[in-house]
């Protein structure tokens, strides 16, 4: 991990990990701070720099820890959808992620009160049995060395059966596990996709060669193709793309696949474009629906309907999932 400054919570030096995340980081400056909204916070940000250098801060959450899935989300067919947010930010840097309108820093921020969001899935699970995207806004199993909360969200599914957990990823993590109440769901992007826009994440052919040895391995996957980004020939990319997942996954044993255009709330993408002026995916002239913006309705449908087409050819239409 890059970090050479952490931010610490005054409270967060309590909790055991902590203690664990600084002794992996043991040349980075650390500094005290009240509260981590006094630095993630701060107005007049320069976001885009901060990427660059990007800092960790560490702290304890309070209040909501797990909230019900939003609209943009896909809930695959699950009721009781919920995300929790456990890390803000992201070790990667995809030019068109949402986090860029949503969070007014690029710092990252590690909760390390593990044992709070552990309660409140216990308090929802009274209810019934539920599902979580544990890894929505971040990247739990990429930042798993450092922070092991993909680690925790494991332990919670071993022993809750009525804990379904999603653990999403651009990382080609190694799956060593094969529990059953966890997907590990792998976003495939084209190559030119990844090249342009996804900054810092593993080859698409790292990512497809790690979904098949944890499939090989018996845990649960997901491809996710999502967001599916209109680039000049994006038709003969997607072609490439599932052809090569083709040629090295079963699909028969998948457990189903994800796929969306890219869409993004207004107001995230009014934020995104103030401090990202010169983003190609951020001033595209996107079409405004219900709040959220995405491609000409036309071009949305032919996509998401390209794609799918292409998938049928190897998993049936009941395990292929759509956004709208
Ligand atoms: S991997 Fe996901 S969360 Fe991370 S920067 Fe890319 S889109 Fe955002």
């Amino acid at each position: 991990m890059r970090f050479t400054h952490i931010y610490v919570e005054e409270r967060a030096f309590a909790y055991p990990l902590t203690e664990q995340i600084l002794t992996k980081l043991p040349d980075a400056h650390v500094i005290k701070i009240r509260h981590y909204k006094d630095v993630f916070d701060r107005k007049r940000q320069d976001a885009p720099a901060q990427k660059e250098h990007q800092a960790l801060i560490i702290a304890v959450r309070d209040g909501n820890r797990i909230f019900k899935g939003a609209p943009v989300c896909q809930s695959m067919g699950q009721k009781n959808f919920y995300y929790a947010s456990s890390m803000m930010n992201c070790p990667f840097d995809c030019e068109y992620c949402y986090l860029k309108g949503m969070y007014p820093s690029s710092n990252m921020v590690v909760f390390v009160n593990l044992e709070g969001y552990g309660s409140d899935v216990e308090e929802k699970l009274k209810e019934g049995p539920m599902y979580v995207c544990a890894s929505y806004d971040t990247d739990l199993l990429a930042m798993n060395p450092l922070t092991g909360h993909a680690d925790f969200w494991k332990e919670m599914a071993l022993t809750h059966d009525n804990l379904l957990v999603e653990l999403r990823t651009k990382a080609a993590v190694q799956v060593t596990d094969n529990i059953p109440n966890i997907i590990y769901a792998f976003t495939v992007s084209p190559e030119d996709v990844v090249g342009r826009f996804e900054k810092f994440t593993a080859p698409v052919s790292a990512r497809i060669s790690a979904a098949a040895k944890a499939i090989a391995n018996g845990a649960k996957v997901r491809l996710c193709f999502d967001p599916i980004i209109k680039i000049p020939e994006w038709k003969e990319a997607y072609e490439r793309l599932v052809s090569e997942c083709a040629e090295q996954i079963d699909f028969n044993k998948l457990t189903d696949v994800s796929v969306g255009t890219f869409r993004i709330s207004a107001d995230y993408l009014n934020k995104m474009r103030r401090a990202y002026p010169g983003s190609a995916t951020a001033w595209y002239p996107y079409v405004i629906k219900d709040g959220v913006a995405q491609y000409e309705p036309e071009t949305d449908k032919e996509m998401q309907e390209f794609v799918c087409a292409l998938l049928e050819k190897h998993i049936g239409r009941e395990k292929i999932f759509t956004w709208n």
